[in-house]
């Protein structure tokens, strides 16, 4: 096909931004084009090559484009740089200078679609010594066939500065109308494209099958799946009332999500904008398949920073050290990490998308067999506001940021944003006046990572009346590595083998200290607790105060006896305090 036939058409285009308009545009181009370039022409018009996952970058630069246009225009740089001044946009400044040139010498052989395509193609995989005397070749021979209009285009697709306002809900307008004559298909399209993310091969599958093509679309691996997202809830109660029945509580881990395909020994990793992120993570591709109990699949996990030395989990921010091209096999030892698993969305050749929640969660605890370095997210059953509490206060203190609430019976909906999937994160909203001065009593190994240091602490308040210290909470965020380190060190000499006769404690802690140390804490709430023995009988029977997401400061108050930590009357003024004004 013509170039010129697709430049019309972007010609039309950039005259409107009425999307009817564009979708007409779009729909006339589509019909002219032969089912074997469709794709090409899908991917031009939105100013790519190949789908976004396959990270095929044009990005040429200005200057290379300006020495290009001076080879096969006969023009100074110089002369292209003042007029590209002037007029602000280098495709039309090119066109400009081409249809001078174009009255003065007689043009060449048309040029055609494929050919542009290719040579782009060509330009994209150009790397190194001696590359950008290639690429000013290509595209300055590129320029010297083309008509001033075709120019246009062809450096606004070199430079990346297309920008036609065709979205893809556009394009997949066109794509239904185009093929089978009625946006009402619109739906199948847009399917086809969530659990590919390629509109390319969507544009294929329709022009060679139609409808047909579209039924029986599937998944394939290496073509990342969009992702599903949640919808916000403010509370257990609006959670509650969300969803009805029981439903599934998963820790809401802080890291980033990564789509793991995987068929024997090649694995691609896709972030959640469908990135490939393969590259900074080569310690997944090493040791996933020990996990992956399959012979192939795709699986959705959040990779979480941990502490190399208690294997507590680490904010995000401590993946971007990953984000690099140097010297990362420095920052795989100095940041290790997990794979934390939460979903399989195919498995030895099938599609779960259409499995329900259960079924899939069962499918991935067969698949998985968890290790140090994988692991599955906790979950668990829930289907009242005081379930839901309990997880996401351990959650919170095992350092996720909330929960995610997931439908039972929901399939995976690709691509969308819904109800099925409700994210549940610590709020603050009830935040109390003022920190706490809290004596660390005994501790916790990680969960599943006994590398001996401590996850998490169990902290009291001191009771002067009866000279004694009763709990108030488990604490196991706020602390970064230093902190836990230095913790380490000092609480080391502080073990004790059994609880201190003064420690008021209905929970048994893997490890009891001396009761000596002070931290200061913050939380967002005081609550009513059966296990906590702080202020016990003071308001309720049987029923002492917890802090609600206790966080650490990061101060560790050396400076305060045991005895000078807060007292149960100032937690229980803080708690009446918290009640009148919230
Ligand atoms: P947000 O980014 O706040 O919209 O929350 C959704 C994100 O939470 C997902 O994209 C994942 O990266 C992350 N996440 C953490 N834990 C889970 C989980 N158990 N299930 C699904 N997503 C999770």
């Amino acid at each position: 096909m013509k170039f010129s036939v697709l430049s019309d058409s972007l010609e039309k285009m950039e005259k409107t931004s009425k999307r009817l308009e564009l979708t007409g545009i779009l729909v006339e181009l589509l019909k002219k084009t032969p089912n074997e370039i469709i794709a090409k022409v899908i991917y031009l018009i939105q100013g790519k090559l190949k789908p976004n996952f396959e990270g095929v970058e044009l990005g040429i630069a200005e200057k290379l484009v300006i020495r290009a246009i001076s080879k096969s225009a006969g023009v100074t740089i110089k002369k292209i740089e003042d007029d590209y001044n002037d007029g602000g946009d280098l495709g039309i400044t090119v066109s400009n200078i081409l249809k001078q040139k174009t009255q003065t010498t007689f043009s060449a052989e048309t040029i055609t679609l494929e050919r542009v395509y290719e040579t782009l193609l060509k330009i994209s995989t150009l790397q190194g010594k001696g590359s950008q005397d290639m690429k000013i070749k290509y595209i300055s021979s590129l320029l010297n066939d083309a008509t001033p209009e075709e120019s246009k285009f062809i450096l606004k697709i070199l430079l990346g500065t297309m920008r036609l306002g065709v979205a893809e809900n556009t394009v997949m307008d066109a794509l239904a109308i185009a093929f089978t004559n009625s946006k009402e298909n619109r739906e199948l399209v847009e399917n086809a494209y969530n659990v590919s993310s390629d509109l390319g091969k969507v544009s294929e599958v329709l022009a060679q099958d139609g409808l047909d093509g579209l039924l029986k679309f599937n998944v394939s691996l290496f073509s990342p799946i969009r992702p599903m997202l949640a919808d916000r809830v403010k509370s257990e109660e609006e959670a509650v009332k969300r969803i009805e029945n029981e439903f599934a509580a998963e820790y809401k881990l802080d890291g980033e999500r990564v789509q793991i395909h995987i068929q024997d020994d090649k694995v691609i990793l896709f972030s959640r904008s469908l990135e490939n992120i393969t590259n900074y993570y080569p310690d997944i591709v090493e040791k996933i398949s020990d996990t992956i109990n399959a012979d192939n699949g795709i699986f959705e996990a959040e990779i979480v920073a941990i502490n190399a030395n208690t294997g507590n989990f680490l904010p995000f921010q401590e993946l971007m050290h990953r984000r690099r091209k140097h010297k990362l096999d420095q920052a795989i030892t100095n940041y290790p990490i997990t794979v934390n698993f939460f979903d399989i969305l195919y498995h030895n050749g099938n599609e779960l998308l259409n499995y329900s929640y259960n079924e899939r969660r069962k499918n991935l605890e067969d698949v998985i067999k968890e290790n140090e370095f994988a692991k599955l997210i906790p979950m668990s059953i829930v289907n009242n506001t005081t379930d839901i509490s309990d997880v996401l206060e351990n959650s919170i203190n095992s350092g996720c940021e909330g929960l995610m609430l997931k439908v039972l019976n929901a399939n995976y909906r690709a691509g969308s944003r819904g109800s099925n999937w409700l994210k549940l994160k610590r709020e603050y909203q009830n935040e109390l006046g003022d920190s706490l001065d809290l004596v660390v009593v005994g501790a916790f190994f990680g969960r599943g990572r006994r590398t001996g240091k401590y996850g998490t602490l169990l902290l009291s308040t001191y009771d002067s009346e009866n000279d004694s210290f009763p709990t108030i909470c488990k604490v196991g965020t706020g602390f970064t590595d230093e902190n836990l380190d230095q913790l380490f060190q000092i609480l080391s000499n502080k073990v004790i083998l059994k609880k201190n006769p003064r420690v008021e404690s209905s929970i048994e802690s893997d490890i009891w200290f001396e009761p000596e140390l002070v931290l200061e804490v913050v939380a967002s709430e005081i609550t009513l607790s059966p296990i906590h023995k702080t202020g016990l009988n003071l308001i309720r029977k049987d029923t002492g105060f917890a802090l609600r997401f206790p966080k650490f400061t990061g101060k560790i108050r050396t400076e305060k006896l045991a005895e000078d930590a807060s007292c149960p009357e100032e937690v229980s003024a803080l708690y009446k305090n918290q009640n009148k004004t919230g």
